[in-house]
């Protein structure tokens, strides 16, 4: 059916719609189209390759498998050719004048879902071929198919409504599509606008692409090829280019999946966390492409928050290049991504901190703190996060750590708990009163110097069936051990306690004699169970920020009956109340000193000069 005149077509109702809305769309990201245009001619191509195995005769067959875009700003111009399969006069109809492809047709039900002309939508849904109408008030497109029986061909349409086809000789195979830019986009026709664009959206299409004769795309996309065959340096620079980083990646995982969906994924952990350095919160930066084509550079949900550190690219077969972020479909969609991917990355943690520990540790120091964060606050991978935990502990060196599991294997015969100690460092917490009661009874006691790790088990709770027990907590039970030195006797502490109750007033809940000093004379545990001292402190802050006044400190104060400072105390207290009172006031500063609580120096400075003068 060749004609030798232009033979006017109507778009198909529902294209004529679309085309509406397009050509009178106030959508900002205009620049999508040459995305759009791009990836079909990278389509066809392809499918030209898949063709030219199984057919002999291809016409043109000399024609570099490349994509050529060329600018013209005084014309206003845009050309993009590919040399690719091409359309026939039959399939220009088919495919650019009817809605029986997919992005299209996606785009107008979410349309006729939402209800309005949503010009955002058009960014989300990308509307293929035509969103070419946004920018331009004519396009023509110039085709020959690989067929050498078909006539070549050119389609043109203004967008309103209706197109004409009539026959071009001359025309190379494939496609050749001049759009005539509207005079508010003709930044589009100009070469370092379309660079930015194509750098943007299609670096890592595998064709080459020329614009205006010079090559763009020199990156392969290095996630799709065969782990083997990559070197180390070309895996770094492809992530110092994909990340836009300076310095060397950390880590690296590089895996694919077919099930329960086609991943392709590179994902890199940086040298260093700028979060820790004071720097903005780190946003999300694992990109999104659907076979080499950028989709979202930066979705918000691919991977949870706490996965925010990681660089790279997902790559999935099984997204529409024109995925909907809107549609419930594509939320589970993203969400299926999520789950593989992460559960993935988890795995590829606890392989790195059992074949290479060190390297592991070092990113441990650096990268740690998320993977509290996640611990603490994903549910879902609790359980796992938790196992890739670390933590300095009263049996390890300084400087090394140990995991909870690990920390099992050691449990005592009796002990169903994990007992844990915050402190600003190891000598302050092993200056503490508080481990020394784990120490005489060999417990393990965890390490832990970040503000945060209290939240965290505190929201962990158990590991392994074991509860997680702050060692400075009120309630910790130790069994009984034989105690050297001789002790008050019961009436003693008994005297000495309510004595000292009496005197303390407000600053103390309870006072009673404890098994858990050996060496120091007394400490001091939270009255109230939920006002740790992190928490206290942090209550304070905001209070003074709020200029309100702040509660005492309120604790349980535990003495050692067999300690001399308080076996001197017991006596003081009849021969020399005065100095006994001093004495008792000083104790209870020292513990709340080590238990991080203590608030009033120039009280202490004032008693300790009284306390000197007795001397
Ligand atoms: P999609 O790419 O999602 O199918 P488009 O609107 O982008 O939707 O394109 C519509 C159809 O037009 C394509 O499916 C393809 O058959 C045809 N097409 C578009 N551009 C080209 C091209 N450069 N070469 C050959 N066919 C093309
Ligand atoms: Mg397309």
């Amino acid at each position: 059916m060749s004609t030798a005149t232009p033979q006017k077509f109507a778009f198909q109702a529902e294209i004529a719609q679309l085309l509406d809305i397009v050509t009178h769309s106030l959508y900002t990201e205009k620049e999508i189209f040459i995305r759009e245009l791009v990836s079909n001619a990278s389509d066809a191509l392809e499918k030209l390759r898949h063709t030219q195995i199984t057919e002999k005769e291809i016409f043109d067959d000399q024609a570099a498998l490349e994509i050529n875009l060329t600018t013209d700003d005084k014309a206003k111009t845009i050309t993009i050719q590919d040399f690719g399969i091409g359309m026939t006069q039959a399939e220009l109809i088919e495919n650019l004048g009817t809605i029986a492809h997919s992005g299209s047709k996606a785009f107008l039900k979410a349309l006729g879902e939402s209800g309005t002309k949503n010009a955002g939508l058009i960014g989300q849904f990308g509307v293929g071929f035509y969103s070419a109408f946004m920018v331009a008030k004519s396009v023509k497109v110039y085709s020959h198919s690989w067929r050498a029986a078909e006539p070549g061909q050119l389609w043109t349409s203004d967008g309103a409504g209706s197109y004409e086809i009539e026959e071009a000789a001359d025309q190379r195979r494939g496609c050749k599509i001049v759009l005539e830019l509207k005079d508010e986009c003709a930044e589009f026709a100009t070469e370092s606008r379309v660079k930015a664009i194509i750098e943007r959206y299609s670096a890592f299409v595998s064709f080459p692409i020329n614009l205006n004769g010079k090559r763009l795309n020199t990156v392969q996309a290095l996630w799709l090829r065969g782990k083997n065959e990559i070197k180390d340096e070309e895996y770094t620079e492809f992530y110092k280019f994909q990340a836009h980083a300076w310095d060397e990646p950390r880590l690296r995982l590089h895996f694919s999946a077919d099930a329960p969906l086609a991943i392709n994924a590179l994902l890199f952990v940086p040298k260093e966390n700028t979060e820790k350095f004071g720097f903005a919160r780190t946003e999300p930066a694992v990109s999104l492409y659907c076979r080499k084509v950028l989709i979202d550079a930066a979705p918000k949900d691919l991977l949870p928050e706490w996965l925010r550190f990681l660089k790279g690219v997902v790559d999935s077969e099984d997204l529409p290049l024109n995925i909907s972020r809107e549609t419930m479909q594509d939320k589970a969609l993203i969400e299926k991504l999520n789950k593989v991917i992460t559960k993935r990355f988890l795995k590829f943690l606890d392989e790195e901190a059992t074949q290479r520990p060190d390297a592991y540790a070092e990113f441990y120091a650096a990268f740690g703190i998320f993977l509290k964060e996640g611990a603490a606050l994903d549910y879902t991978h609790k359980d796992q996060l938790v196992k890739l935990l670390r933590f300095e502990s009263s049996l390890t060196d300084a400087g090394k750590t140990t995991s909870l599991a690990d920390y099992v294997t050691r449990l005592k015969d009796a002990q169903k708990e994990i007992y844990y100690l915050n402190g600003a460092s190891r000598a302050a917490i092993e200056a503490g009163p508080y481990l020394e009661g784990f120490k005489a009874r060999n417990l393990e006691v965890l390490f832990c110097y970040e503000p945060v790790d209290e939240y965290v088990f505190n929201n962990v709770r158990e590991f392994d069936g074991k509860k997680l027990i702050a060692a400075d907590h009120a309630d910790v039970k130790l069994e009984d051990l034989p105690q050297t030195g001789e002790s008050l006797s019961e009436t003693e502490i008994k005297e000495l306690t309510e004595w000292l109750k009496a005197t303390l007033g407000s600053h103390v809940a309870d006072v009673k004699a404890s098994d858990r000093l050996v060496g120091s004379p007394a400490l001091a545990t939270n009255a109230d169970k939920f006002m740790t001292p992190q928490m206290r402190r942090m209550m304070k802050t905001m209070k003074r920020d709020e200029g309100g006044a702040d509660e005492p400190v309120k604790v349980n104060l535990e003495i050692n009956p067999r300690h001399a400072v308080i076996k001197r105390l017991a006596a003081t207290r009849t021969s020399s109340p005065e100095k006994a009172q001093l004495v008792a006031e000083q104790l209870l500063d020292n513990a709340l000193i080590s238990a991080g609580l203590f608030e009033d120096p120039a009280k202490m400075v004032a008693r300790l000069y009284k306390l000197l003068e007795t001397v």
